[in-house]
């Protein structure tokens, strides 16, 4: 099966902080996938700025390092490559300053859709919005890209809203989550709301629980000062966790358009319960392989919790004593990414004892192989009684797709393009993202005051056995990370 590509319209797209880590490794490799795969047109036009003073020449150039270094090995070398940065101009803008702002609006066209990716630091944003519009460079239909964090708590998160507000409509903010991005997170949508199977199901009289589990393998080395001002649940739940739990538990939109998805993501945030401490774990990794989180952090004495788990409850008709459980950590033993709704049992069995008991299973996994696999339950081949087994209804994307699947794309080529083609469906609205720190604050303010110290947890494990224990006090297990 081939995908279709449909070519964007002709684009203006200046990022902000074009020489930095975001735009290497992510924004610029996802632009060159597009065009390469003909979506993006001969007259897009990408400016990078930042404060470094050169020239477009030796902008490409470090683009061109940049690409050495992240494309992955069987792009290096595609041809495609040189008349990409064909494409690729550069202007040197300090975001406090006054320069290159009249060389910027100098280049920016009247007739093309134009963007701002404001890949720098959040306390930069201000300045940026300020400057686009009193140096005359933003129409009023322009469109600015933001990135996490935004904020690290509802008051500092109003305040930039505001600072955005004060210069952009909220229909011209795109806040990225790339976990939105992820094919198979709208693929949950696809499943959900495009089959006539799964919504009847999708309540607390069929679902007997969901995981949602978000698990990494490296640990905060190298960044663990920065990590250690925010943690899992600042870094993770608030956000990722969190747009990933709205999309599993919200009620169908009314059509699949940015403010109708957005208003039931939001209804999900402002129903979920407050969560009681006995329902959380927080975890620092420590131990085998000489791996320790105090020592990353560089703070012997952090409360700061690289892992975290947590049970919740969402207080609305549908999920009505049916618990979410989340859980998100470093340096555990894989990288693994999937939500899991764990149907209930048949409510009476017709088969003796010996067959067991099988419930259906749904995951949905985000990474590292996205995919969606069903488990159902048959009779387990071969003579004999009967005994029942559960086997995958497989839709791993690699089988489906077949030799296409490797070019499955990276959230931020889809989130990118989304942009320009105007469309916010896959992004958070301003009040989503304070509803969720309306949640998260009360929790941190909780621990803050408790002087909670999170328990320790051995590296490479699956986290700490507190966390086990969350599950099997209610009688139900993790699904391994794997
Ligand atoms: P970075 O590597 O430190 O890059 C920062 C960029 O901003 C550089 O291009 C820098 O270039 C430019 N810059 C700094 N001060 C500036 C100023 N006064 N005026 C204009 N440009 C300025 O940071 P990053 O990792 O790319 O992150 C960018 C943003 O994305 C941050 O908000 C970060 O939290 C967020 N983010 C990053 C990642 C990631 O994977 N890297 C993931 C999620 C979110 P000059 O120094 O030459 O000006």
């Amino acid at each position: 099966m081939v995908s279709r590509v449909i070519p964007v319209d002709p684009f203006d797209l200046v990022i902000f902080g074009g020489t930095g880590d975001l735009a290497r490794r992510k924004i610029l490799p996802a632009l060159f996938r597009r065009f390469r795969d003909g979506q993006m047109p001969e007259d897009a036009r990408i400016i990078g700025a930042a404060r470094k003073d050169q020239d477009a020449d030796a902008y490409r150039q470090s683009v061109r390092e940049a690409f050495a270094e992240f494309l992955r090995p069987s792009e290096q070398g595609d041809p495609a490559m040189e008349a990409f940065l064909d494409h690729l101009d550069y202007l040197p803008i300090d975001a406090m300053g006054d320069g290159g702002w009249s060389e910027l609006k100098g280049k920016m066209r009247d007739d093309v859709p134009q963007a701002f990716y404001f890949s720098v630091a959040p306390s930069l944003f201000g300045a940026l919005a300020e400057r686009l519009h009193t140096h005359g460079i933003a129409r009023e239909d322009a469109r600015i890209v933001v990135e996490k964090p935004f904020g690290r708590d509802l008051g500092s998160a109003q305040a930039l809203n505001a600072t955005l507000a004060a210069h952009f409509d909220e229909t011209q903010i795109y806040r990225i989550d790339h976990y939105l991005g992820k094919e198979t997170v709208q693929n949950l949508m696809a499943v959900r709301f495009g089959n006539v199977l799964f919504e009847p199901l999708w309540n607390a009289q069929y679902v007997d629980h969901v995981q949602i589990t978000v698990a990494e393998e490296v640990g905060v080395g190298g960044r663990g000062a920065y990590y250690d001002k925010s943690g899992a649940m600042r870094d993770m739940v608030q956000n990722h966790l969190m747009q990933l739990l709205c999309l599993t538990a919200m009620e169908p939109p009314n059509r699949f358009e940015p403010d109708a998805v957005r208003d039931e993501k939001l209804k999900v945030i402002r129903a979920l319960d407050p969560v009681a401490p006995a329902d959380i774990v927080r975890g620092q990794y420590n131990g085998a392989k000489g791996a320790s989180y105090l020592e990353d952090a560089e703070a012997s004495d952090s409360r700061t919790e690289s892992y975290i788990a947590i049970k919740l409850h969402i207080a609305n008709w549908r999920w009505h004593g049916t618990p979410f459980y989340l859980r998100t950590g470093k340096r555990l033993k894989a990288r693994a990414s999937e939500i899991v709704v764990h149907f209930k049992e048949t409510p009476h069995s017709i088969f003796d004892e010996d067959a067991g008991r099988r419930a259906n299973v749904l995951s949905i996994r985000l990474q590292p192989d996205e995919g969606i696999d069903l488990r159902v339950t048959i009779k387990e081949p071969g003579p004999g009684g009967m005994r029942l087994v559960d086997v995958p209804l497989d839709m791993t994307f690699a089988e489906a797709l077949g030799p296409d699947a490797e070019n499955v794309p990276d959230a931020y080529e889809r989130l990118i393009m989304d942009v320009i083609r105007g469309n916010q469906t896959l992004f958070m609205r301003g009040d989503e993202v304070e509803a969720a720190w309306a949640w998260t604050d009360p929790i941190i303010a909780g621990w803050r005051d408790r002087n909670d110290k999170p328990v320790t947890y051995e590296a490479g494990s699956s986290g700490p056995e507190e966390a086990l224990m969350l599950m099997h006090r209610d009688g139900r297990r993790w699904r391994e990370i794997a």
